[in-house]
């Protein structure tokens, strides 16, 4: 299964200067005061994974994840999220799976649309969404819990139940990956 190690963000959102985040074993929450960031460091765990929805990200488009300035500081042209992920499980597609360790990479730069590498080599995108898609099923797979999620999950009908578990679990990912093999 997929253990993050660390996340860095530069120029993503509010976290404008280089941050790094370590991520220890186990459950991992995230804590602080209204608008310090909480939900835009689970949406640049998201983003980085993949996630191409506008509307994931909160903005009404993609490069609205770039710091768009403050009144005292202006904005960026560029913003750049990197994951590192253990791969001692050799989780990697087969030219980087020699690696103890992946760092995978995405950068949006205004008016050039964004990319991704896998410890330095430009990679797809796809390629990115299926390691993730990939590693992260089984039971000690990584999952993201959005705000709300939880009271979500307590007043929704058996049904939809379903439904977020597999949101959370990231289960929905599976089916990009059948998708993706139904094109070849
Ligand atoms: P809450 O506890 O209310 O949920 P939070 O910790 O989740 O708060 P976030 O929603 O992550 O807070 O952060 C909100 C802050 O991020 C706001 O101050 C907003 O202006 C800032 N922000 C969002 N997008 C950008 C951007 N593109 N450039 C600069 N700042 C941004
Ligand atoms: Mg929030």
């Amino acid at each position: 299964s997929l253990v993050f190690n660390s996340i860095k963000l530069t120029g993503f959102k509010s976290f404008v200067e280089p941050t790094e985040f370590l991520i220890e074993p186990g459950l991992t929450g995230i804590v602080g005061p209204n608008g310090c960031g909480k939900s835009n460091l689970l949406e640049a765990i998201r983003w980085v994974m993949g996630a191409n929805s506008a509307k994931a990200m909160r903005g009404a488009a993609m490069e609205d994840v770039i710091f768009n300035g403050t009144k005292t500081r202006p904005g960026r042209n560029q913003a750049h999220v990197t994951i590192t992920v253990d791969n001692s499980a050799r989780i990697a597609p087969p030219a980087f799976n020699d690696e103890d360790t992946l760092e995978i990479m995405r950068i949006i730069e205004k008016d050039k649309g964004s990319k991704y590498k896998i410890n330095g080599k430009t990679v797809r995108a796809k390629d990115v969404q299926l390691l993730f898609a990939d590693a992260s099923t089984g039971a000690n797979s990584p999952a993201l819990v959005r705000q709300g999620q939880i009271s979500e999950l307590i007043a929704a009908k058996p049904s939809n139940r379903r439904r977020i578990l597999e949101e959370a679990a990231g289960i929905s990912g599976l089916h990009s990956r059948r998708h993706e093999a139904e094109l070849r």
